[in-house]
């Protein structure tokens, strides 16, 4: 351990953030004015590189789509940002002040990154207005909350969770009883029912019909207004129809990056992905 490396039980607003230490060193691009930023980030499984030096920026605010072949690493990209899988090598950066290569899964969720895996995972027995009441709840993280009754504030939350997420009409209902692509939505406003700051979502339109995709535009079009939204996804169509900016990832990095147009004719792009 070298002397920066001092431990200290911080309170979890403070643990992670940057110590005035490391933002002096001269060998890393600060991060300044992003919501989440990737540097040289590199996670080795048996040798075979799924992320190879990979840099990537997010502004707040920003809705970003991330496309690329099978195997690219997106997946694994949204595993380090959440704490699942740690890199080997570079920087994580969240909200310029949060390292969270030195956080667990629990202090990134607390931190208002929230993630959607690609299998919706809702309490098919509970209503859909349960399903979020507990999701709310959940983050409180106290036992007794989860029997406590919802204030003011968490029903004007949920009443626009609702709203955003198009379920209004299906409150009442099982959520076992919504269609899959209902059932995306339904998680979707789970995870924006704890108000994150960062969202990242794993193809949510796969399996989903052509007008349950067009509707998701719309709402990620939504929730791009008062959150950060990372969405992977391999559907064309709907990236280009999200009009925002898209990250090509291949083989561990970042092949091209632009609007859907420039990608689109990108070279490197047509040849290793598009053209095939
Ligand atoms: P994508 O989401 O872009 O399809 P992934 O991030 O899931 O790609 O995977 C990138 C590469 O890393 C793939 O070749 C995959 O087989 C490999 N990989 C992912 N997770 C693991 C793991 N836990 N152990 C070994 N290899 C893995
Ligand atoms: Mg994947």
């Amino acid at each position: 351990m070298s002397e920066g490396d001092v431990v200290i039980d911080l309170p979890l607003s403070q643990r992670g953030a940057l110590r005035p230490a490391s933002r002096a060193r001269t060998d890393v691009v600060q991060a300044k004015d992003t919501i989440l930023y990737l540097d040289g980030v590199t996670v080795s499984f048996d040798g075979f590189r799924a992320l190879n030096a990979l840099s990537l920026v997010i502004e707040p605010g920003e809705l970003r789509a991330i496309i690329g072949p099978n195997g690219a690493g997106k997946t694994t990209m949204m595993d380090v940002v959440t704490g699942n899988t740690r890199p080997d090598e570079g920087t994580v950066i969240f909200n310029d002040a949060y390292d969270l290569t030195r956080l667990d899964e629990a202090e990134i969720a607390n931190l208002g990154i929230g993630r959607k895996f690609q299998k919706p995972t809702v309490f098919e027995n509970l209503t859909v207005f349960d399903n979020i009441e507990l999701s709310l709840k959940n983050l409180r993280g106290a036992f007794d909350t989860l029997f406590a009754r919802l204030g003011a504030d968490d029903r004007r939350r949920i009443d626009r969770v609702f709203e955003i997420v198009r379920l209004g009409d299906r409150r009442g209902d099982m959520a076992g009883s919504l269609s899959h692509g209902q059932k995306q939505w339904l998680e979707i406003g789970m995870l924006l029912s704890q108000g994150p700051e960062l969202m990242l979502l794993d193809e949510p339109v796969a399996g989903m019909t052509d007008a349950e995709t067009e509707q998701t535009v719309s709402l990620l079009r939504d929730i791009a207004r008062e959150h950060s939204v990372v969405v992977v996804e391999h559907d064309m169509e709907f990236v280009r129809n999200l009009d925002c900016r898209v990250t090509v990832l291949h083989e561990g990095s970042v092949l091209a990056e632009g609007n859907m147009d420039s990608v689109q004719q990108n070279r490197k792009v047509i040849e290793v992905y598009l053209g095939r």
